[in-house]
């Protein structure tokens, strides 16, 4: 089987397998109808020439022959057919087509008899070539008339085809020269002209590049795509043309150095020349591309860059706005608007923008026609190309009516693991260029990125948002938790407080019941009377201080000397320790002990680690004594708080501060109090400490920072409130 044979197999099989794909990829639509139609035609022909050319007798040839030529008469009107519709040249198309269809039938019957086919004569190694009749002439001449005919319309028509179309309509220019020209090579041995058939596989690229350029959503550019096949070519020619020359008309000098091993010199060259190929074909193309898309590159390497910042911005709105921006000022485009899904409203709504229009829609509903095909494309919408296809698919019609709505030049869907996030709306260029095949690309590319960073910044609010929330609510339970603890102690100071007040009132029940018995109003004694009323008023606001809920008084921080707090406390809680026969001493040399606080919460520490000396004094000894030590260093404040109880062993140490841990009996501790003293001391920015010798004592040891600076008596008057 000849290499001729092959080509006619090769090309009939591509015609179709395309005119096939084509057809089914979009039924209604014309331009895929009448692209079929020419297949059809080239199958014809195609398949007639395979059949022909293994052909063993003359008889049979004949019939291929004639069938060919039936191919050939088709395939002129198909093809005129096929331009028209791309051309959208409505009802003067089907007129044109018409007239040449009919005139191309008139030849039909002279396929039969010897007008366009004179006879079958072996030419140039072929065993059955024909000879051209006497209508052939006129054929060729019809033939090309209409291959003319439609390359006219597309020169005048391309001016007014949108920049999409108009490149569709390149890509299809130039298949047709490479397809008509190939085919050609047929032609002038018919004539006895002794050119062979080279060019026939040339009709399958032909039928190739059409199918790509109607069924391919969006095509390259095609000045990119020759200038790359360009610069291929010439690097392969000069990969395998070098060693070829070498190898021919250098062979006799080659002999002479190598001797029969001439033939390395050409291999060596050619696996030299064929590494260095890739190489040389990707620098010669970055090259290229520089130039021809030096805009794009250009915005292309600000769009890498801002893709990098975009992830570590993690508020959303700011991130949104940041995205816009860059995108409408790199590209140099009139307006943008950014739409983010709002999952509990179930809609897009316009989140960031640059000069947005007026008439900017603020949401965008999920069953929005744009949304569903933006979902399910997953690729950009450019408002020029459907516009362009809007005569093609009732879809499209609906598609350009709410991309015009939307102010939309194009359309771009930001999605992540198939969910469409963001819809980004760009306007025009200002260059009132079209986005071509490679901005969309690049933006696609961008699409993604901003699906991910959005959907990050989202995730971190949400963290963000929850941490908030949880910090509140363990706010409100360590208060709820300072308050319990405060009960408690209340709890344990009821007995002492009842017993101070019983002597006041004691002394108040005599001296009334004097009054009265008397009849007589005794200065003196009511003079007492007013004394033991007011110290029960005392010892009941104390209580009620004490016991007061820290909502109120937990934020107020104040200048507080710190030995009106522990003469407080001990004032406080002096009966409660009399009972247990502890003595109290207090050592504070210093008028004041300067420090920023909150009163209550640092009398509840001291409260807190008085009691527990109490409690651990009386677990080993009748009676025993707390020294407390007050001491100032350079902004320091000091509290030591001495007992000779128990002592802790070592290994409890480290958990008397953990909540709940208690060794005190059920009923008489909560296990709160040193945690809550940890974090009241904590947020003074102070330190609690200790240290302990068993069956010794313990040292509490509260450090908090001084305000030295801040004059004595202003401090005085400030701190001395209760006392
Ligand atoms: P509670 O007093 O309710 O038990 P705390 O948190 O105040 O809770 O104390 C926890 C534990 O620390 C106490 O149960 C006790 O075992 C130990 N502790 C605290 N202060 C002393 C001290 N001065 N001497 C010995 N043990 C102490």
């Amino acid at each position: 089987m000849g290499f001729t044979a092959v080509s006619g197999l090769l090309n009939g099989i591509t015609c179709i397998l395309m005119g096939a794909f084509v057809y089914f990829k979009n039924r209604s639509a014309e331009v895929n109808k009448s692209y079929s139609l020419l297949s059809l035609g080239l199958a014809v022909w195609s398949f007639s020439y395979f059949f022909w050319q293994i052909s063993n007798d003359r008889q049979s040839a004949m019939f291929w022959v004639r069938l060919l030529t039936v191919g050939s008469i088709l395939i002129p009107s198909f093809y005129l057919n096929f331009i028209l519709s791309l051309l959208k040249l409505g009802d003067k198309r089907k007129k044109i087509f018409i007239t040449a269809f009919l005139s191309s039938l008139i030849f039909i019957p002279f396929c039969f008899n010897n007008l366009l086919i004179r006879d079958l004569k072996p030419k140039l190694g072929f065993k059955f070539w024909p000879d051209a009749g006497t209508l052939y002439l006129p054929f060729l001449v019809f033939f090309f008339l209409c291959v003319i005919y439609s390359c006219y319309l597309i020169i005048k028509r391309f001016k007014k085809l949108s920049s999409v179309g108009q490149n569709q309509i390149k890509y299809v220019f130039i298949a047709s020269v490479a397809g008509f020209l190939g085919g050609s090579t047929n032609y002038p041995l018919w004539y006895n002209i002794p050119i062979p058939p080279i060019g026939n596989f040339l009709v399958s690229i032909h039928v190739f590049i059409l199918a790509y350029a109607i069924v391919k959503y969006r095509l390259m550019a095609i000045n990119v795509v020759i200038t790359r096949a360009g610069i291929f070519l010439a690097v392969y020619t000069v990969v395998l043309g070098l060693p070829f020359v070498l190898s021919t008309s250098g062979k006799n000098h080659l002999v002479n150095i190598l001797g029969p091993n001439w033939w390395i010199g050409p291999l060596v060259l050619m696996a030299f020349l064929g590494t260095l190929g890739p190489f040389v074909y990707i620098y010669l193309r970055k090259k290229a591309d520089a130039i021809l898309l030096k805009e794009q590159l250009r915005y292309q390497d600000i769009l890498k860059l801002a893709a990098v910042d975009m992830t570590r911005i993690r508020n959303l709105q700011k991130l949104l706005d940041f995205i816009a921006r860059t995108i409408t000022e790199s590209v140099c485009i009139r307006h943008s608007a950014i739409y983010y899904f709002n999952p509990e409203a179930k809609r897009f709504e316009m989140k960031a923008g640059i000069n947005p229009k007026k008439n900017q829609p603020a949401v965008i509903d999920l069953k929005n026609e744009l949304v569903v095909w933006l979902e399910k494309n997953k690729l950009p919408l450019a408002y020029e190309e459907i516009n362009d296809r809007s005569g093609n698919h009732p879809d499209f019609v609906i598609l350009e009516k709410q991309m015009r709505l939307l102010n939309a030049s194009l359309a771009l869907p930001c999605i992540l693991e198939n969910k469409l996030l963001n819809i980004i709306i760009l306007g025009d260029k200002l260059s009132g260029n079209t986005y071509t095949t490679d901005d969309l690309d690049n933006f696609l590319i961008l699409a993604k990125e901003t699906a991910l960073a959005t959907e990050n910044a989202q995730l971190y609010g949400k963290i963000e948002e929850d941490i908030k929330q949880r910090t509140k609510d363990l706010i409100e339970l360590q208060k709820q938790l300072i308050q319990a603890e405060k009960l408690a102690t209340v709890g344990t100071l009821a007995g002492g407080v009842a017993h101070e007040i019983n002597n006041p009132l004691t002394a108040i029940l005599t001296n009334v019941q004097m009054l009265l018995r008397s009849g007589e109003l005794d200065k003196e004694s009511l003079e007492m009377i007013e004394e033991a009323t007011k110290r029960c008023r005392t010892i009941v606001q104390k209580l009620m201080a004490y016991a007061k809920k820290p909502l109120a008084e937990t934020a107020v921080f104040s200048k507080i000397n710190l030995k009106t707090i522990i003469n407080n406390t001990v004032a406080f809680l002096r009966y409660q320790l009399e009972q247990d026969n502890i003595k109290i001493s207090i050592k504070a040399p210093a008028e004041a002990y300067l420090v920023e606080g909150n009163h209550n919460e640092l009398e509840q520490v001291i409260t807190n680690i008085i009691l527990n000396a109490k409690d651990a004094i009386k677990q080993i000894k009748k009676s025993g004594i707390i020294d407390i030590t007050l001491s100032q260093a350079e902004g320091w404040v000091k509290i030591e708080i001495e007992d000779e109880g128990t002592g802790i062993p070592e290994n409890m140490i480290n958990r008397i501060f953990d909540p709940f841990f208690t060794t005190k009996d059920v009923g008489k501790g909560l296990g709160l109090g040193l945690s809550i003293c940890q974090s009241i001391i904590k947020k003074h920015k102070g330190k609690i400490s200790l240290r302990s010798n068993i069956n010794r004592g313990t040292v509490f040891t509260v450090t908090l920072p001084g305000l030295n600076n801040i004059s004595i008596a202003n401090i005085l008057k400030d701190g001395g409130r209760d006392g």
